[in-house]
């Protein structure tokens, strides 16, 4: 049975618009609209545009582009706007409705045709076919306003356009998320932990989430009103699911251990749907009438696409719902995780990222162990949670700091690796990666950013989304990957240090 609250991304809309203006007569303004509209057929028959695009009419004079930004921003499934300069035209045209314009905007530098038809160019040609010009007028104007958007170059056939024009719808579908989180948590931040901090006002400003809080016994209320009968059916859907150990299963020593981690996964499901939540955080400072620290619920809440994070950590929940809708319908997955031990083998060293229990058990394809083991912290009964080891393969680890006036995001590109040993003894899920460039400057360099020890790990998406995300955020972000040199990168943290005071409001 699914309860997946990650969107559908083809239900969401982006809308193609075509600028042009009236002196070109009616016959090319209906060669203009015909050929856009084979532009947008072309998109929507790649198999890399998750979400719906739709042709409008050719826009050809500021009323009707001031109309369509305003429609845009009115529409909750118009997540974003493309943009195309076929013909010329003229950019003051663009001033207001750019202006007003409040969803992400790609600008897509494209022409009808592949080839030059040499032998047959005649003016005609010319003056249908004149995005080289009419797009660098459009360039001019977003860059003199101070648009944010995603600037796109090449003909429509070739995948590498459509693959960035894909790529960026998902991440104007994760800021569309954003904008309509609301995320509960029970409990504060971990005591006297700093990285978790952050401005909670400036967050709803900057990325649109209402974080707010709930007395963890309201939660607590919710797990003690679950119906033994919805206990009974979560138990046997575990049994289906997953590996459960012997001393869980029905009858056995510790069943009663599992039937009150399905106890919480009703209560706390029941609360965050009857809360319209796709986020959360817990406590373990915090549990009140809880008897577990939610482990195996909070595990699968984020596999449904919940955002989660754990010691009050509001930020990068928000960062796992992000990615888990940056995701949607791609293989791979999205979790928290965190930076928990090192192999220093020189040459050959490895980050080992897990958390005490809540992994997303999307990143494995394997079928998880459900077990349960003491927890050394908290001070409750043993908790359930599943153990598993993330795929191998391309991954990405994201994490966002409060830096006082602006939030920053850091990302590193990683190759999460097959574990090189078991391990018998570490009874939670977790990851093996290698981060790039190497271990030394990738280390050196987060440390360097004041990146946190929590991140998101997706091995669903690849940076790119998120630098789309930050550029439409219009929030910094720090990239290490194979390019990253120590000497540049503190160099741009301090420039990005100057700009980013002064590109904000005063
Ligand atoms: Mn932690």
């Amino acid at each position: 049975m699914s309860r997946s609250i990650v969107p559908d991304l083809k239900t969401l809309e982006v809308w193609f618009v075509t600028g042009s203006q009236n002196l070109y007569g009616e016959e090319t303004l209906a060669q203009v609209a015909e050929q856009s509209v084979e532009i947008v057929r072309a998109i929507e028959a790649s198999p890399d545009i998750p979400v719906t695009v739709r042709w409008k009419p050719v826009l050809k004079d500021s009323e009707s582009i001031r109309k369509m930004a305003l429609e845009v921003n009115a529409l909750d499934n118009v997540i974003g706007v493309v943009a195309w300069m076929h013909t010329f035209s003229p950019a003051k045209m663009w001033i207001t409705g750019l202006d007003l314009l409040r969803k992400p905007l790609l600008h897509l530098h494209t022409q009808a045709n592949v080839e030059l038809p040499w032998s047959e160019i005649d003016m005609n040609f010319m003056n249908l076919n004149q995005a080289a010009h009419g797009d660098r007028e459009f360039g001019y104007i977003q860059t003199r306003l101070g648009v944010a958007r995603k600037t796109v170059v090449g003909h429509v056939s070739n995948p590498e356009v459509t693959t960035k024009i894909g790529t960026w719808s998902r991440a104007a579908a994760a800021w569309a998320a954003t904008h309509e989180l609301k995320l509960a948590r029970f409990g504060d931040n971990m005591r006297f932990v700093a990285v978790t901090e952050g401005d909670k006002t400036e967050a709803e400003l900057q990325f649109g989430v209402q974080v707010n809080s709930w007395g963890v016994n309201e939660l607590v209320e919710a797990v003690d009103a679950a119906a033994e009968s919805d206990v009974d059916a979560l138990v046997a859907e575990y049994e289906e699911l997953y590996e459960v150990a012997p001393e869980l299963r029905r009858g056995a020593e510790r069943h009663d251990s599992l039937r009150y981690g399905a106890r919480i996964e009703l209560g706390l499901r029941a609360f965050l749907e009857a809360g319209g939540f796709s986020a959360f955080t817990t406590s373990f400072e915090d549990l009140g009438g809880l008897r577990q620290l939610p482990g195996l619920a909070v595990q699968r809440l984020m596999a449904d696409g919940y955002g989660f994070g754990a010691e009050g950590d509001w930020k990068t929940a928000v960062l796992v719902r992000a990615a888990k809708v940056m995701g949607s319908g791609l293989a791979g997955g999205a979790s928290l995780m965190e930076d928990y031990s090192y192999d220093l083998v020189p040459g050959e060293e490895l980050i080992l990222g897990a958390h005490m229990l809540e992994v997303c058990p999307t990143l494995t394809t394997s079928r998880p162990r459900l077990e349960v083991h003491p927890l050394g912290i908290g001070g409750r009964e043993d908790p359930v949670r599943l153990v598993f080891d993330t795929d191998a393969g391309p991954g990405i680890v994201v994490a966002l700091s409060d830096m006082r006036d602006r939030f920053r995001l850091v990302a590193n590109v990683v190759e999460v690796v097959d574990l090189p040993h078991p391990l018998p003894s570490l009874p939670v899920a977790r990851a093996v990666w290698r981060p790039e460039p190497d271990f030394a400057t990738s280390a050196a360099a987060w440390l360097t950013a004041g990146a946190a020890h929590h991140t998101v790990m997706s091995t669903a998406v690849g940076l790119e989304v998120f630098e789309d995300f930050a550029e439409i955020a219009k929030n910094e972000l720090v990239v290490i990957d194979r390019h990253t040199n120590l000497r540049e990168f503190a160099r741009e943290l301090r420039w990005n240090q100057a700009y980013y005071r002064l590109a904000q409001r005063l």
